[in-house]
This record gives C-alpha cells, sequence and structure tokens, in this order.
C-alpha cells in the first residue's frame, strides 16, 4: 500500500478522475484495500426523520474508495506521480518519480 492516511491524492478511475481533483486520505482500510477521501467519492445519503435530524433529508458523504483508483500528488508536478522509497539520513521517505520531490518529509 503506497497511500497514508493524510496523503493528499488524486483520483485516476471513478466520476472524480481527471479533473484535477485532490483530497486528503482520512481513512484507510488496508484489509479490503478501501480509502476514504475527504471530498471525492461523494455520494448522497437519504436520512430518515430521527430526533436528532427531525426533518429527515439528505447529506453528502464520501464513499470509501479503491486505494488502487488513488495516486499520491505531487505538490510540485501539480499531478498524480508514483513514488520510489529512498532512505534519507537512515529515514525511509518516498520520493516522486519525476521531480524527486520528499514525501514524508
Ligand atoms: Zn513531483
Amino acid at each position: 500500500m503506497n497511500i497514508r492516511r493524510n496523503d493528499i491524492v488524486t483520483p485516476i478511475r471513478g466520476r472524480d478522475a481527471g479533473a484535477d481533483k485532490t483530497g486528503k486520505v482520512l481513512h484507510i482500510e488496508p484489509a479490503r484495500g478501501r480509502a476514504i477521501v475527504e471530498g471525492l467519492n461523494l455520494v448522497t445519503k437519504h436520512l430518515r426523520k430521527s430526533q436528532e435530524n427531525p426533518k429527515g433529508g439528505m447529506v453528502r458523504k464520501e464513499a470509501p474508495m479503491a486505494v488502487s483508483n488513488l495516486m499520491l500528488y505531487c505538490p510540485e508536478c501539480k499531478r498524480g506521480v508514483r513514488t520510489r522509497r529512498v532512505t534519507d539520513g537512515g529515514k525511509k521517505v518516498r520520493q516522486c518519480k519525476r521531480c524527486g520531490h520528499a514525501f514524508d518529509a
């Protein structure tokens, strides 16, 4: 898994792909290979009337999406990139394969 919580990612498949959208990874489910990304893959949930929410209604909410459909977003390349792993002063970091930008710095 090359994506972690709090990474900024961009989708390469699905509804939000190709629109220069990015979002922060809020939650990862490693076992299922899925991630919830802030602002991506929004679904409309229809809520039943309840005490908390007496009118019922609809909310927009992020649905989990496959990690394989996400790429790490490089702030210098301004696009999703692949990374290599390098050791920087004893610390393992992910590095953009295009420009060398170090993530996890
Ligand atoms: Zn880059």
